[in-house]
């Protein structure tokens, strides 16, 4: 690598100067900058790259070029080159290496407690991290011995250490997994506790990692996802949920630990409601039946109720299920909202009219869609203006003509 990794010498130095030995154009009116040494970390092995200022530009992305072994930094504008100061966002940087260590941790963790070695992992700042195990699931006493386990190495605080060793060296240490590079292998190790190599940045304790939380395990295949919060992240989560937990319990006037008794005690009251709100319902709907077969006219032998009704929640249906068990009833339903008309014709069984058929009828000069069975029949159609008048009408003339 022409570029020399600094960052890997010393992941808390987040302020620097360095040459400028190599401007690129991009597009946009950006620009890549490539340095003699740089403490900005480059995307790869799972972790994010590093923001911040290269002298006045901002550091948008930071990557690296295998073939011409250099690191780029891709700048918001124009940079010359010779002498310049870069500053790392030590937020952002931070949060990486919580996150990093803890991903190093909790792996080792789960391969001490379950038997699973980490197949690929992710590395965010701003949400929960994860990684891969190779088995679909994993009973929740393993894990939550292998994060019991993960928090007490975090309150040992136990060094961390990165150091470049030889063949020989590394035949010597209790790696977890072999280096994917034949030279410059880096180990990663948690003092006497987790040794890996890797080229990323790191905590310099356990202790600086703050608290290890799993938040999430999905079965993705074969292998099981393992996602995770520690330190400012696991900071955020937890205000989060207890501010999110203790306004709930504000507005129930109750303890937090008392919701779910008092959610359990509440769904049951609402289902029980929703299921006396049911039968209230069918009750008003029969009534309403009733009431429009009281009214309803003798039209040519038949004996006749037609409605015009505002819209109503679970339309028309129930009600012309209700009518068409009143005897010798031939209903005709109308329903008009926001330029759609919803018709409806019930019919019992000795009503002497077959409802499917006086539906066609009245559809037929609208070009309206519907059908149903000879008790009762619905369809529609849109129309800018109100038919409804016309129709009750057409149908009056139809029933008393048959
Ligand atoms: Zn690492």
């Amino acid at each position: 690598m022409r570029t020399q990794l600094l960052y890997l010498s010393d992941s808390s130095k987040l302020e620097f100067e360095a040459m400028v030995e190599r401007v690129l154009p991009l597009p946009g009116g950006r620009c890549g900058a490539v340095l003699d040494g740089t403490y900005f970390y480059p995307t790869g092995g799972g972790q994010a790259y590093d923001t911040g200022f290269l002298g006045e530009r901002r550091v948008l992305d930071v990557y690296k070029d295998e073939q011409a072994g250099e690191v780029v930094h891709v700048l918001d504008g124009e940079i010359s080159p010779g002498l310049v100061s870069g500053r790392i966002d030590a937020m952002r940087r931070l949060r990486h290496m919580q996150h990093h260590t803890a991903q190093h941790l909790l792996t080792q963790c789960f391969l001490q407690v379950a038997g699973l070695d980490t197949v690929s992992a992710h590395i965010s700042g701003d949400k929960p991290s994860s990684f891969d195990l190779p088995a679909p699931g994993i009973d929740a006493g393993s894990l939550a011995r292998a994060e019991e386990l993960a928090n007490q190495v975090v309150f040992e605080d136990r060094a961390v250490k990165g150091y470049f060793v030889t063949p020989e060296e590394l035949s010597r240490l209790p790696v977890r997994r072999p280096p994917s590079v034949s030279e410059d292998i880096r180990i990663v190790e948690i003092d006497g506790f987790d040794h890996v190599p890797c080229g990323g940045t790191h905590c310099t304790s356990t202790g600086m990692i703050g608290l290890v939380k799993v938040v999430r395990q999905e079965r993705q295949g074969e292998q099981l996802r393992i996602s995770f919060v520690a330190g400012w992240q696991a900071l955020d989560l937890f205000r989060q949920s207890f501010d999110t937990l203790g306004s709930l319990a504000a507005q129930a006037g109750t303890a937090a630990r008392e919701l779910p008794a008092l959610f359990e005690r509440q769904s049951e009251q609402l289902r029980l409601a929703q299921h006396e709100l049911q039968a209230l319902q069918a009750e008003r709907v029969e009534l309403e039946a009733v009431r429009l077969a009281q009214a309803a006219e003798i039209c040519g032998g038949k004996r006749v109720a037609l409605a015009a009704l505002p819209p109503r929640p679970g339309g028309l249906r129930p009600l012309g299920e209700a009518l068409a068990r009143q005897p010798g009833l031939a209903a005709v339903l109308g329903m008009y909202e926001n330029g759609k008309v919803s018709l409806l014709v019930a019919c019992a069984p000795d009503s002497g009219v077959d409802a499917r058929r006086l539906l066609q009828e009245l559809l037929a000069l609208s070009g309206g869609r519907g059908g149903g069975s000879p008790g009762l029949a619905q369809g529609g159609f849109a129309a800018p203006d109100d038919p409804l008048p016309a129709l009750l009408a057409q149908a009056v003339a139809s029933l008393c003509a048959g």
